[in-house]
């Protein structure tokens, strides 16, 4: 009997997925991108206590192009929100989006005109984590979740995603 008959059904492809979920996972840049205090937190994450560098995530990416991660860090003014946006359609996929802090997931405290309640009305948001702010353990915790989303992805499921984001922000607007 040949190997590929010894082998389970569908062994070949969900190795495949594993592997190249596990790379995705373990080399994500996140974008510079800081609003508010929420940033001084995410900043202080990225600092040598919390040693990013275990992930692969160590550099923060000046350019969007050679970013996959978002992490919204603070309340989003209406003013930036197309600037938030533009930024998010410069970076490459598959991406993903964290809101740190309540200001950053529904407006928080700020519920007035001038500030967007939840930037889920201008990108899709993997991971909404709460506090104000959240301190950096937190921000590691949510990582570690997303880490676990994107092992979990299948590949070819990221052009389905697009599209279904791409609906759901035409339906927000
Ligand atoms: Fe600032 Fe708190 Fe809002 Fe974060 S959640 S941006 S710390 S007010």
């Amino acid at each position: 009997m040949g190997l590929e008959e010894k082998l389970p059904s569908g062994f070949a492809l969900s190795t495949v997925e594993g592997l190249a979920g596990y790379m995705r996972k373990a080399s994500l840049w996140p974008a510079t991108f800081g609003l508010a205090c929420c940033a001084i937190e995410m900043m202080t994450f990225g600092g040598p206590k919390y040693d990013s560098a275990r992930f692969g995530m160590e550099v923060f990416r000046a350019s969007p192009r050679q970013a996959d991660l978002m992490i919204v860090a603070g309340r989003v003014s209406n003013k930036m929100a197309p600037v938030l946006r533009q930024i998010y359609d410069q970076m490459a996929n598959p991406k993903w989006v964290i809101a740190m802090g309540v200001c950053a997931s529904s407006g928080g405290m700020f519920n007035n005109y001038a500030i967007v309640q939840g930037v889920d009305h201008i990108v899709p948001v993997d991971i909404y984590l709460p506090g104000c702010p959240p301190r950096p353990e937190m921000l590691l915790d949510a990582i570690l979740k997303l880490h676990d989303k994107i092992q979990h992805t299948p590949l070819g499921s990221d052009a389905v995603r697009a599209d279904l984001q791409a609906e759901q922000l035409a339906l927000a607007a």
